[in-house]
């Protein structure tokens, strides 16, 4: 596999590694980030996914949890009530962030948990105990569903336990087996998924809206369009090439890919400290308000991505380019075609040159139409005290084509 570092980036796929990026800051200060790639077969969403594995930073448990209970804040059966001096003659290990992967062929024992038939069989000292599924044992990691349409479709038992794992952040999880007390845990996740909404069953939202209303944020991958791209993409492909890349290198320790789990360790530090400025979370509100956009999750995830996003790309501040950046992730699955090539276009034309022209006017201009959204408040800062990032937008606007 091609590290995280080394693969091709285009026009097409970029907002896929932001969002890869996010996720994972998001997930280590423990505010899960869930992310929906959409695309045909060879747009490499999967990849770049699965690749993520390769840039996840450590992360602290009790030694041997594998609920990977945080020594601050155990949560899991077995440490949850225990006292401090108790908790530290355990001990900590060091692990990296799970990654765990549900196939579409999952059983429900497999995802939430199961009784654990060793313990049961130990003919010395035989005991009913649970063995958590995959979902619990991400805590504090991914977990990615590849083909989530056809999981959403086949596997109504699983789409529920994915329902309550994401219906809050953290989530939660019930584990049930015959027997035995039911068990229900906290488990903070982000959950990465992929589909090819033109294949069979189709588009996420018309099998389970509910599911697909639960992923912060979709992203829709392009197909490169570049002739240089496409030759490296099928050089990078190509047998020979596999080969010596086999022979030369032991890809989990690419270097670049060390550079990336240092920056997310730094971003997530910054993330705990950063928020919003209130002027950009009325903006959000007014979005809202005047697109009758109904899913309060696509302004949260707004305002949480506009914050990450800002941070990645290394600004010293939230600008309002890192809130309309977020409008086509947040929106794709949660509004039809028109309402958010409008809404783009609508944000676009008022930040780019509407809004500042008629943002130094406004003072003085008593009546407004009754339509025209006030997307620059009066008790914003004056305009003088903005960056030029701020009111202008950059030359990336967004375009219907980016859809
Ligand atoms: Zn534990």
């Amino acid at each position: 596999m091609i590290p995280f570092a080394k693969l091709e980036r285009y026009e097409g796929n970029e907002s896929l590694f932001e969002l890869v990026l996010m996720s994972v800051v998001s997930t280590l200060v423990g505010e899960p980030l869930h992310i929906h790639a959409e695309g045909l077969r060879g747009t490499g969403k999967t990849t770049i996914m699965r690749a993520a594995r390769g840039i996840l930073p450590n992360i602290t448990r009790i030694k041997g949890c594998i609920y990977n209970c945080d020594p601050e804040r155990p949560h899991c059966p077995q440490h949850k009530n225990m006292t401090a001096p108790e908790l530290a003659e355990l001990g900590t290990e060091e692990i990296p962030m799970p990654f765990l992967e549900i196939s579409h062929s999952a059983k429900v024992g497999t995802v939430a948990g199961s009784i654990d038939l060793s313990r049961l069989t130990d003919s010395t000292q035989p005991e009913a105990r649970l063995l958590p599924g995959l979902i619990p044992q991400a805590h504090r990691g991914i977990l990615f569903i590849d083909e989530i349409n056809r999981l959403a479709d086949t596997s109504p038992e699983i789409t529920d336990i994915l329902l309550d794992v994401m219906g809050n952040k953290p989530g939660h999880i019930q584990i049930e087996e015959a027997g035995l007390p039911v068990v229900e845990i906290p488990v903070s996740v982000s959950v990465w998924a992929a589909s090819n909404p033109d294949e069979d069953p189709g588009p996420l939202e018309e099998i389970r809206r509910q599911l697909s209303d639960r992923f912060d944020m979709v992203c829709y991958m392009g197909r490169p369009d570049s002739v240089d791209i496409l030759a490296q993409m099928l050089k990078e492909n190509s047998h020979a090439y596999k080969n010596k890349r086999y022979k030369d290198s032991h890809e989990e320790d690419d270097p670049g890919n060390e550079v990336y789990r240092k920056n997310i360790v730094k971003w997530a530090g910054l993330y705990e400290q950063a928020d919003l400025p209130d002027f950009l979370r009325n903006f959000i509100a007014r979005l809202y308000i005047k697109h009758n956009l109904e899913s309060i999750r696509a302004i949260e995830a707004m305002q949480q991505g506009a914050v990450l996003h800002s941070i990645i790309r290394g600004h010293d501040k939230v600008l309002i380019n890192d809130v309309t950046d977020m409008i086509p992730l947040v929106l794709k699955h949660r509004v039809d075609g028109d309402t958010l090539i409008k809404m783009i276009n609508d944000v676009d034309s008022r930040s780019a040159k509407d809004g500042i022209l008629t943002f130094r006017g406004r003072k003085n201009k008593k009546s407004k139409k009754e339509d025209e959204p006030d997307y620059f408040p009066q008790n914003a800062r004056p305009l003088k005290d903005m960056s030029r990032g701020e009111l202008i937008n950059t030359e990336k606007t967004l375009t219907p084509s980016d859809y």
